[in-house]
């Protein structure tokens, strides 16, 4: 099923124009595939109602669409990458239905408590604004019942504190690789690996 998703995945293109403050990194197929395979043996997904939150071109709503929810929803504060997530929910088979809103994950208007969440925020790491990935878990805390975030390596001990603070538990934190394209000037190799880490959070509040 991994295999099969990660290969239906590789159509998602990512940003056109990435933009650096934005930190628009598309998440690789195979880990919004290995991402969306630990949701669904959670049963995470199953009817459930998904948030991805910075939705970017749409990788992991798209992924975690496959898992039977009852409704996904992207929040992305950047129109033309809107545009790019909209244009691969139609390429991606078998037709799947994404609603895509336009706005800031930090500010969410939406009366939630029990949503799915999954996300690779920006971590804050180019621009000295240090945990910017903060404000995503506030509104994880906030909506989500479960999360599933990326963070940039070494942000366990950020994590664990901000969960400990908001009456979630961290029941999985595995690591992952993200193959990054030389996307922007500040990149000197034309590909380099990150090392990151994926964390479930289960929120009691
Ligand atoms: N989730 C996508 C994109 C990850 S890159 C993927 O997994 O491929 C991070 C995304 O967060 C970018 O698309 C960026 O535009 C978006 N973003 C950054 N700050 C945001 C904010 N405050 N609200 C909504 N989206 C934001």
């Amino acid at each position: 099923m991994k295999r099969d998703l990660a290969r239906r995945l590789e159509s998602v293109s990512p940003f056109d124009d990435p933009a650096p403050a934005l930190e628009q990194y598309r998440t690789p197929a195979d880990i919004a595939a290995h991402v969306v395979h630990v949701a669904a043996m959670q049963s995470d997904l199953d009817g459930r109602t998904v948030v991805d939150l910075g939705s970017g071109t749409g990788m992991l709503a798209l992924a975690a669409a496959f898992g039977g929810p009852r409704a996904v929803v992207g929040v992305e504060l950047d129109g033309e990458a809107l545009e790019r997530a909209r244009e691969n929910e139609r390429q991606v088979d078998p037709p799947i239905s994404i609603d895509w809103i336009e706005g800031d994950a930090t500010t969410l208007p939406v009366c939630l408590d029990d949503a799915t969440v999954v996300m690779n925020p920006p971590f804050g790491a180019q621009y000295g604004n240090r945990h910017a990935d903060r404000a995503f878990l506030e509104t994880a805390a906030t909506i989500g019942a479960v999360s599933y975030s990326i963070h940039n390596e070494g942000s366990r001990s950020f994590v664990d504190r901000f969960v400990a603070d908001h009456d979630g538990t961290v029941t999985h934190a595995y690591q992952a690789e993200l193959e990054i394209p030389h996307q922007f000037e500040f990149h000197r190799e034309e590909r380099r690996t990150v090392d990151a880490e994926v964390f479930r959070v289960t929120w009691s509040g």
